[in-house]
């Protein structure tokens, strides 16, 4: 570990939280240079969803390697940019009626998102961007002015401009419709809000803390868009590729968003790769007008042109759904047993996790799950949620293996909180 303190920048982040060297990683599992195994409850944020190194992902890319298939192109035709444009189009797009057209943004979710709000101020003439509470979506200046967590907004160091904030569903509590605010300002001449150009939402906030919108809230924020004429433009970077049942987490809520915003698991192995999917009218970038060395990573297109075979029926939606309900029968009983937790179950699908409501506990439940063998994150602007994510291929044994360390580390953690000790050794 040395190594890293010597001469990593302070920024590194993950590493404090999993302080271990790892060298070796298969499925849910990864192995670090002591050669201890630890369970994958965190699949890399979202971007491990067919697990580590799954092999019929990673075999077709070292026949590809083999072959002095081509690595680099920048956005030029290449044989396996086409193979996965023809797959996302027939296996993803077409069954869902989507008309959308492909855009390469460059490598990462903010990449994308960054796109996507050039697009909408360019197609409407409008410069402001509608965001959320709590909603994250990036780390680059127009990315983390949508972004609400104060720490991170911190790190900009400067002005961050073009977004208005409103209340995600469920800010103001659960009998309140925090879109009866957004649909009155855009009404009212004295409101103040200019038109906007677009609306940014996640409809499972990711790193926000695991708050779901419902289905009402989504639908009425889309009637509001179309009412308005803004672009709708949905980040499905976490919650999609299949994170939360469906390939789109907005499939259950039956949204047409005219902007979708993909990356993490889109390429199916971790190698970088971001989407931006808008509908043919907003197609508006002249040629070269958004661009970037990296927005043609072939070894990217391979894996994800594989991973999209999981996608040609409902079977792995199905096993999907059955592992969520394992989970969340797991998590409830978890809270119902431990009151001290003032826990709340969250999340939908394999992106669940606990509120947990006494201060500071979420982070030592992890702490004491790392230790006993298994990586699971925090979520939320105080740190305050237990995620559990792990890779939507796992099997059954890992899944219950899992749980059962959280549900041993949740017992630790209370303990130690009981006798007064909060640090793990
Ligand atoms: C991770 C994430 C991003 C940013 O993706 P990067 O690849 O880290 O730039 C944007 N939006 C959401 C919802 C995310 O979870």
């Amino acid at each position: 570990m040395k190594i890293f303190e010597q001469h990593e920048s302070n920024v590194r982040s993950y590493i404090r939280d999993f302080p271990t060297v790892f060298a070796k990683a298969k499925g849910y599992r990864l192995w670090d240079e002591q050669g201890r195994e630890y369970i994958d409850f965190f699949a890399g944020a979202g971007a491990l969803n067919y697990g580590h190194n799954p092999d019929r992902i990673m075999e077709p890319l070292v026949d590809y390697i083999r072959r002095d298939g081509i690595v680099h192109s920048l956005d030029m035709a290449t044989s396996a940019k086409a193979a996965f444009i023809e797959g996302f189009q027939d296996i993803i797009l077409a069954p869902r009626d989507m008309p959308h057209k492909l855009l390469f943004p460059g490598p990462t979710g903010t990449n994308a998102v960054e796109s996507a709000i050039k697009i909408a101020r360019i197609a409407t003439g409008r410069s402001s961007i509608i965001c959320f509470t709590n909603a994250f979506h990036g780390m680059t200046l127009g990315s983390l002015a949508l972004t609400g967590n104060a720490k991170k907004r911190e790190g900009a160091g400067t002005r961050l401009d073009g977004a208005l904030r409103m209340p995600f569903d469920g800010y103001l509590g659960a009998n309140i419709d925090t879109l009866d605010y957004f649909a009155r300002t855009l009404e009212d001449n004295g409101s103040g809000v200019d038109l906007p150009a677009a609306v940014i939402v996640e409809t499972l906030q990711g790193e926000g803390g695991l708050n779901v919108a419902s289905t009402a809230w989504l639908q009425r924020l889309e009637a509001i868009c179309r009412k308005h004429e803004i672009i709708l433009i949905v980040d499905d970077i976490q919650a999609g590729c299949g994170r939360t049942g469906t390939f789109f987490s907005f499939e259950p809520a039956g949204l047409d968003p005219d902007i979708v915003c993909l990356s993490k698991s889109i390429s199916g192995s971790g190698l970088p790769m971001a989407l931006t999917l808008l509908k043919p009218h907003l197609d508006c970038f002249c040629p070269g007008q958004h661009n970037g060395t990296f927005r043609g990573n072939n070894y990217a297109f391979v894996t994800a042109t594989e991973a999209l075979r999981y996608w040609k029926d409902n079977a792995f939606e199905k096993s999907i759904n059955a592992k969520a309900a394992k989970v969340t029968g797991c998590l409830v009983e978890l809270v119902d047993r431990h009151p001290p937790l003032q826990g709340i179950v969250a999340g939908r699908g394999l992106m669940q996790g606990i509120k947990v409501g006494v201060e500071g506990l979420a982070g030592e439940i992890c702490q004491h799950a790392f230790r006993l063998g298994l990586l699971m994150e925090t979520s939320g602007a105080d740190s305050e949620v237990v995620k559990v994510m792990p890779p939507l291929v796992i099997e059954d044994v890992g899944l219950e293996k899992g749980l059962s360390i959280l549900a041993k580390a949740t017992a630790a953690a209370l303990g130690r909180r009981r006798s007064g000790v909060r640090h793990v050794a």
